[in-house]
């Protein structure tokens, strides 16, 4: 039983995390941005009796706290602003919070509890531009945007930190989702918007640019490969992606077929939503996690979007039934 603390815990990736880690056995505490007594009722129902504790990604002073009181002997750092289009909004900020954060928490891990081991989560954005696809984690770095700068930063501080003696593990996560995914990601828009279509609640979804690749996985599968790679004793950089690339325009016919209907009857796209197409496809290459560490995922492609489809079928139901739902719009 690990002293286990989780950055970011009412996250999509701390949700199912908590969840691992108490499969487990371990003690888990979350570190939650507000006062702890507000964060709660924000977690998932199986989280909702750990301990809490504030910790602010723009506070240095907070995440030092936090180390020294906490006194880990685990730590998986999720916590980020993970929507890459806001990190445009306020770059330093950004950078900061995604980069700065992590180098102040590793420097407290280094002060406070140098034994600990240490997840940090990096991104196949770090991969932007880089001219070779699949990605594994040899393969040259050209991120293209704030965000994409900041979990380099972050990557490259695994490595600086690690030399100095400490265990700290990076996962370069490729994305990932689930039916706690919010709605301001493509894939929930796509599922959400395709359920409510088919239960009369939208008359139509609007999308981008239907030919982007992505590279998509469970949520689930992600964070058990994370807990691999802290209980493995050599700490080292992890790709955790399926290995598989699909479009856009695959996820919408998918989701659409999977409520019974024809996507291109229900789905407009809309060039505002388009963005500029990406020159290498993002698709990740796992073989070093599941040689090394024998990760397995245990959901396909289809398999991740048919729950999210089942799950936003479920609450289209329930709202469409609902007294006074409102007309489609
Ligand atoms: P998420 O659902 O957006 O969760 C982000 C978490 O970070 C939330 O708990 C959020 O707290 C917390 N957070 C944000 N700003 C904070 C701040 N200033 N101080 C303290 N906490 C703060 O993201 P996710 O999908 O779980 O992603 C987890 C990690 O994996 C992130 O580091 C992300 O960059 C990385 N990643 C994710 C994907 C993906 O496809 N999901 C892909 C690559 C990398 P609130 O609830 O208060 O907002």
């Amino acid at each position: 039983m690990a002293r286990t603390l989780v950055t970011g815990i009412s996250g999509q990736d701390g949700s199912y995390l908590g969840e691992l880690l108490l499969e487990r056995g371990d003690e888990v505490i979350g570190m939650v941005r507000e006062a702890p007594e507000d964060a709660r009722e924000r977690l998932i129902p199986e989280l909702r009796e750990v301990e809490l504790v504030h910790g602010d990604l723009a506070g240095p002073e907070s995440l030092r706290q936090v180390i020294a009181t906490v006194k880990p002997e685990r730590i998986y750092h999720l916590a980020a602003p993970t929507f890459v289009p806001a990190s445009w909004t306020d770059p330093a900020g950004s950078l900061h919070d995604v980069a700065g954060a992590t180098f102040t928490l590793l420097n407290a891990v280094e002060q406070e509890v140098p034994q600990a081991r240490v997840f940090l989560a990096s991104s196949a954005e770090v991969f932007g531009d880089c001219g070779e696809s699949p990605q594994h984690e040899r393969t040259p770095t050209f991120p293209r945007s704030p965000y994409g700068i900041g979990k380099l930063a972050a990557l490259r501080a695994a490595h600086v930190w690690r030399s100095r003696g400490l265990h700290v593990s990076a996962g370069i996560l490729f994305n990932h989702e689930s039916p706690r995914r919010p709605e301001r990601f493509l894939p929930r828009k796509v599922t959400k918007g395709a359920a409510r279509v088919a239960t009369g609640l939208l008359d139509e979804l609007e999308v981008g640019d239907r030919r982007a690749i992505r590279d998509w996985s469970h949520a689930r599968d992600l964070m058990a490969g994370a807990i691999l790679a802290v209980e493995h004793d050599v700490p080292d950089d992890y790709v955790f992606a399926s290995g598989h690339g699909h479009s856009v325009g695959e996820l919408i016919d998918l989701a659409f077929r999977l409520c019974g209907l024809e996507a291109e009857e229900h789905v407009r796209v809309n060039p505002a939503f388009v963005r500029d197409p990406e020159a290498t496809a993002p698709v990740g290459d796992p073989s070093k996690a599941q040689r090394v560490l024998g990760w397995l995922p245990e959901f396909t492609f289809d398999q991740v979007i048919a729950e999210m489809v089942e799950h936003d079928l479920a609450l289209a139901r329930g709202e469409a039934d609902a007294p006074n739902a409102p007309p489609a719009g």
